[in-house]
């Protein structure tokens, strides 16, 4: 099974790292390549947090040795974007797809295969977020550049139609999308064979548009198909895996069957349940920091407050911008609804506004809470700014006290700092600024 050779493939490229660490230290640009493969098989298993750790660790490494721009960055920009959609959070990582189209088009330029496949990975993220007219025109963009190239039977261009096909279908063309998903399909059972993981993709996406047209029995064949081969190309507990199951669950209790919709419905949770969500909505952590967010170099790594926190790997002098808070801009109500003491990231920026760190997050939404911080926070202009508010030494964990309401729930604190309050929330009635476990 394609787990076991994801995990095989893991449990070498680790041995190996290891080694090229030992012969030639840890921050060598040989360590790099075989990091981005480690993550990249961290990314398949769906261990999101290491396969991100390792990645930015690998980014980190060439841009310590001037290859920040190359293309073995842009291929890494590219799985940071890549990872963040496997793991849900389509806001996070668009700024990485971005990256890596613009890094590729100024070293090949804009009509390179290289390109369009980053073209083809921004779109997808896009499309997610439910910008549809743009995504619309990038796949356009990229089958312009892959059809040329390729021929129009290649599995590259079907990837892209299949693609395009979704975006027809979430903007109501459903008779055009179908007939694409239909010749995406073709193509890739043509040319990969019908048991080709790719084959998953375009099989899960037509079920789901017989499913939304009402056409249930013809849908669950094609959703346990989908199950089949992403089983068996990403592994059996992966996160797609879960999502065919949920779908076939639904199109199963349409045509009566409740034991089998039952039973893929638990499937599906198990799921879910194994993977490090850090919203109730499914979305998984990471553990990248948007580099565009902060000047600094900074890592989120296992810290001794509580569980991930993030450290830099340089030394700040006092009252610097460290880094900004972002994320996606909701009402209070939202926020309402997405409000988990054990799981949240919430901001409140205004009265009206709150932003969620989780979706769309800097990596400042991993800074731990201390009583007696080494940031503050300062909201210039709508933007959420860190500041330092004293000398922090390379390798010392960023703090920032997040001032709970002292009325919402009671967050202990294990902050340790000698002026601790024992908990997170304000002691005297003030607003609340922050708002997360
Ligand atoms: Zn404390």
């Amino acid at each position: 099974m394609a787990e076991g050779r994801y995990q095989d493939a893991a449990t070498m490229l680790e041995s190996i790292v290891a080694r090229v660490e030992r012969t030639h230290g840890a921050s060598h640009l040989e360590v790099a390549a075989p990091l981005n493969l480690l993550a990249m098989s961290y990314h398949y298993l769906a261990r999101f947090m290491d396969a991100g750790l390792r990645y930015q660790r690998a980014l980190a490494i060439l841009e310590a040795h001037a290859r920040g721009r190359g293309d073995e960055a842009a291929d890494i920009f590219h799985n940071l974007g890549g990872l963040e959609h496997a793991a849900g959070n389509w806001l996070r990582g668009e700024p990485f797809a971005r990256h890596a189209v613009m890094l590729r088009t100024k070293l090949f330029g804009s009509r390179h295969p290289a390109v369009a496949a980053d073209i083809t990975a921004l779109a997808a993220l896009l499309d997610r977020q439910g910008q549809f007219a743009e995504a619309e025109r990038l796949y356009h963009r990229a089958l312009t550049i892959l059809e040329p190239e390729h021929g129009a039977e290649h599995h590259l261009v079907a990837v892209a139609l299949n693609n395009l096909a979704a975006v027809l279908h979430a903007r109501g063309k459903v008779a055009d999308a179908e007939a694409m998903f239909r010749r995406a399909q073709a193509i890739e059972i043509a040319v990969l064979g019908p048991t080709h993981p790719t084959v998953a993709y375009s099989t899960n996406n037509l079920a789901i548009l017989l499913k939304d047209t009402r056409r249930p029995t013809a849908a669950v064949v094609l959703f346990r198909k989908a199950v089949t081969l992403f089983s068996r190309g990403l592994g059996a507990n992966h996160p797609h895996v879960g999502v065919c199951l949920e779908n076939l669950s639904q199109v199963l209790r349409r045509t009566g069957d409740a034991s089998g919709a039952k039973t893929a419905a638990r499937r599906a949770e198990r799921i879910f349940a194994g993977i490090d969500a850090v919203t109730n909505d499914g979305v998984a952590a990471t553990g990248t920091i948007n580099p565009w967010a902060t000047p600094y170099r900074l890592i989120a790594r296992a810290s001794a407050i509580h569980r991930i926190g993030v450290f830099s790997d340089d030394a700040i002098a006092k009252g610097r911008k460290v880094i900004e808070y972002t994320g996606e801009r909701i009402s209070r109500r939202e926020s309402g609804r997405r409000w988990d003491p054990k799981r949240s990231y919430l901001f409140e920026l205004t009265e009206k506004v709150h932003l969620d760190g989780a979706i769309g997050g800097s990596g400042a939404e991993y800074i731990n809470h201390s009583c007696e911080p080494n940031l503050k926070t300062r909201i210039v202009r709508q933007h959420i700014l860190y500041y330092s508010t004293r000398p922090i030494a390379k390798g010392e964990e960023l703090t920032v006290d997040y001032r709970y309401d002292h009325d919402t729930d009671t967050m202990r604190c294990y902050c340790g700092a000698p002026g601790c309050r024992g908990s997170m929330n304000l002691l005297p009635p003030k607003r609340k600024k922050k708002a997360r476990a």
